[in-house]
């Protein structure tokens, strides 16, 4: 009996074995994929900190006529929880200020009561504000990371630069940026046919694929009738966070001031020490100032890297800001709507100190820029205007190092001459040469 037992159990483990055999071998031929399948776990997804497959994720934008309170209601949260949010995420993020057509994610409850567990707004496409009612309420803000890319474009001047850019399929920003960088070199008004540039740029992404902008211009090469004129961004001054382009031999392609602090409509009255008004029965009121006219509200920059000295309101003046640039220059702006900078605040040139107004004694919107040279009021248009620093002595190795491979870079990229636009766009894709980094 016993032995029939072991027999009949292994000959049951026989068949079992045979059996399992069979299935193995069968699943080693079935062609089909049914037996094989496996649980493909989705991908885990981030935004904003969050692991987005923990909820059911709804976005939009907000619309006409939308309120917090509003949206929150819609997704069935009632008033006195909303009131309890808003109370207590007051200090962190202002609810009435959500703007028309900025997106907005709300984060819901992963079942199918579909609760708000998060709200989150987006003023800009970097920049977002989470309120989290999960569970204790709290607001903050924050931002995405940036990965930056780096690229490379060149082209060849048919008639003006921002076609030349729109035919590589590249902002006409990239353009503006260039000319800037060009702006006390090159006169871009005048550009000749077969003007060639080349350039090593960067472009902004936000989680990793949605394209953020123009980060900057790292290096430039502009051949302008025949002449060769290189601009590489170096840092001169790390605690103040100073950069500027230099030629590639260390000179600054700015000049020390710009032109005019403020994108103006027309020089309204020029310095002029022997200036009239009827006003004052016809007798000389000398103008030590430019004054330039612009609405109400345009920024009013620095023309100068410096140090505010004065910031107040006083008097005739209005509103006014005054800068100390170095031992030989300072300069003046009056009759601002609103100063945007204090007393010992270091500037750079193009910030914003302050905006165009009508405080003081003037008949209209301007800003009046006086300049001074050694003490004395002079007219900025009369001078000739310094060039911006020269890097230092010690930084110059330093720079000459940092320039020579960049440098190599740019004269290896090659010009693409302009057949027809298609053709352009295929071979502009060099996406080969980017570099990836994050700042
Ligand atoms: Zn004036």
């Amino acid at each position: 009996m016993e032995q029939t037992r072991i027999r009949r159990l292994g000959q049951k483990c026989l068949i079992l074995l045979a059996f399992a055999l069979v299935i193995i071998s069968c699943k080693k031929e079935d062609k089909t994929p049914i037996d094989t399948v496996s649980v493909i776990e989705p991908e885990e997804v981030y935004e904003f900190g969050f692991k987005l497959n923990d909820y059911i994720v709804k976005r939009d934008t907000i619309r006409k006529g939308d309120s917090f309170g509003e949206i929150l209601q819609r997704n069935q949260i009632d008033y006195s929880k909303i009131f309890q949010i808003a109370q207590q995420t007051k200090d962190s993020f202002d609810i009435t200020r959500l703007q028309i057509g900025k997106p907005y994610t709300l984060l819901c409850s992963n079942d199918s009561l579909q609760q708000p567990k998060c709200f989150i707004y987006q003023p800009t496409k970097t920049d977002y504000v989470v309120i989290n009612f999960q569970d204790s309420i709290h607001a903050y803000s924050s931002t995405k990371p940036i990965k930056f890319v780096e690229k490379e474009v060149s082209g060849v001047i048919e008639s003006n630069i921002s076609e030349a850019f729109a035919k590589q399929g590249k902002s006409v920003l990239l353009a503006y940026k260039m000319s800037d960088i060009y702006a006390w070199t090159i006169d871009f008004f005048r550009l000749q046919k077969n003007d060639k540039f080349r350039l090593i740029y960067t472009e902004k992404y936000i989680d990793d694929s949605i394209y953020a902008g123009i980060d900057n211009i790292k290096a430039a090469y502009f051949q302008h009738n025949g002449e060769d004129f290189y601009a590489f961004e170096f840092e001169t001054d790390t605690v103040r966070g100073l950069k500027d382009y230099f030629t590639e031999d260390a000179k600054n392609l700015r000049r020390a001031f710009l032109k005019a602090p403020v994108e103006y409509k027309r020089i309204s009255s020029r310095y002029n020490l022997n200036r009239r008004i009827a006003l004052y029965g016809n007798r000389v009121r000398p103008h030590k100032g430019t004054d330039f006219a612009a609405n109400i509200g345009t920024p009013i920059r620095a023309t100068a890297n410096g140090t505010v000295i004065e910031s107040a309101k006083r008097g005739g003046n209005g509103n006014y800001v005054k800068i100390k640039h170095n031992s030989t220059y300072s300069t003046q702006y009056l009759h601002m709507s609103k100063r945007k900078a204090k007393v010992g605040d270091f500037v750079k040139q193009g910030d914003v100190i302050g905006y165009v107004g009508m405080t003081g004694n003037t008949s209209g919107p301007h800003v009046c820029y006086r300049f001074w040279k050694n003490g004395k009021q002079v007219d900025p248009f009369k001078q000739k205007l310094p060039e911006a620093e020269a890097i230092s002595d010690s930084l110059k190795a330093k720079y000459l190092k940092f320039v020579k491979p960049l440098k190599t870079q740019l004269d290896e990229i090659e010009f693409i001459l302009p057949i027809d636009e298609n053709q352009i766009l295929d071979i502009q894709e060099t996406s080969k040469n980017s570099i990836t980094y994050t700042k």
